[in-house]
């Protein structure tokens, strides 16, 4: 029996080189070895665009896109949606007596985000639950190999926390511990050099964005803002241009000798970034083509085939969750 991998994504836009190489290579290069499954949390994603519900909807077709475009294969790779998989939110419920308030309050990755979307003074309480259903969301599924990116680390540890509580205080070895595989590049930041880069926050360059849309963000990618003139002594670290060079050029040689070009003075911006258009534009162009070949019906189509089975194997972990719990009443 294959080991599960599973992983997801909130359709609160569509998808970018963050999740490229914070979790979708991974899958790509993962899905002939596990068992895949890939959420598409529109539950997560309405915690806080409960008011914009037709946003979410939109998405939930551009993310699966966006998946189908990567080269995950609906045949190897069970790609399913989040609310339509009821068991997750019933044992997200049980889950929730086996977490403290403080717990979740101390959850770095929520804390940042509480920060990030302003909501530092009044919290909503499913926002603050989230880990919950994410716990919920992997442990349904038997999930233990997880790809994302280096701020779902905290949320790996609580799941584990979770499942090790859960199996204890009902006496079975039913649900698994997981592992973050955590792409290479860690956090990939967004173009202004501030943040991730992010669907929320309008800093990054999409899988789906044309020639232009990818010429014109690399044009204002945060550099080093004392490299004024080309002889200028200039620096590579928080320089948003090296860190994505660093993530897609594929010559790496070629990359420690222009990094110390850069860093003696006597090479400018405008080159390195016309370099770094050329490996965007080469990665991205066969996606956006993959992508305009994807009829609107073939994606209903998966989503629909996926969360059919996908529910099928979470009814199963809850036949034994309920009969764990001695609340089998009627079976
Ligand atoms: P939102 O702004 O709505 O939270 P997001 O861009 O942060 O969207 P998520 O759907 O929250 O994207 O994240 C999905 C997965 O992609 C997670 O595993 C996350 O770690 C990974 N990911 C997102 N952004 C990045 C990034 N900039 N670098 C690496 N991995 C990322
Ligand atoms: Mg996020």
């Amino acid at each position: 029996m294959k080991q599960v991998l599973l992983t997801g994504d909130r359709p609160s836009g569509k998808l970018h080189l963050g999740h490229y190489v914070g979790s979708l290579l991974s899958r790509v290069t993962m899905q002939d070895q596990y068992d895949s499954y890939i959420m598409v949390a529109d539950v997560q994603a309405l915690t806080d665009n409960f008011e914009n519900p037709g946003l979410v909807q939109k998405n939930i077709y551009e993310v699966a896109s966006d998946y189908l475009a990567v080269g995950i294969d609906p045949n190897l790779a069970t790609i399913y949606i989040q609310s339509q998989i009821p068991e997750i939110t019933e044992l997200t419920i049980y889950f929730m007596n086996l977490v403290s308030l403080s717990r979740l309050e101390r959850n770095p990755t929520v804390k940042a985000e509480l920060t990030q979307k302003g909501m530092t003074e009044s919290i909503p309480v499913g926002f603050l639950c989230y880990p919950i259903n994410q716990a919920a969301d992997i442990a349904v599924f038997l999930g233990e190999i997880i790809p994302a990116g280096e701020d779902q680390q905290p949320m790996i540890e609580q799941t584990n926390e979770i499942v090790r509580r859960f199996n204890r205080i009902y006496d079975v070895e039913l649900l698994k511990e997981c592992q973050a595989h955590i792409g290479l590049n860690g956090r990939l930041p967004g173009i202004d050099g501030k943040n991730k880069a992010s669907k929320s926050l309008g800093n990054a360059i999409f899988l789906s964005d044309d020639t232009e849309s990818i010429r014109n963000k690399v044009k204002d990618m945060y550099t080093d803002p004392n490299h004024l003139k080309v002889s200028d002594k200039g620096q590579v670290e928080g320089n948003v241009v090296f860190t994505y060079l660093d993530a897609f050029h594929n010559d790496k040689d070629e990359l420690v000798e222009l990094k110390e070009h850069y860093k003696r003075g006597g090479l400018g911006d405008v080159p390195l970034k016309a370099l770094l258009f050329n490996d965007l534009e080469a990665l991205i162009s066969p996606i956006r083509d993959k992508r305009a070949t994807l009829s609107h019906k073939f994606i209903k189509e998966v989503l629909l085939d996926g969360t059919s089975r996908a529910r099928t194997k979470a009814q199963e972990t809850m036949r034994q969750v309920r009969a764990a719990m001695g609340l089998n009443h009627f079976t």
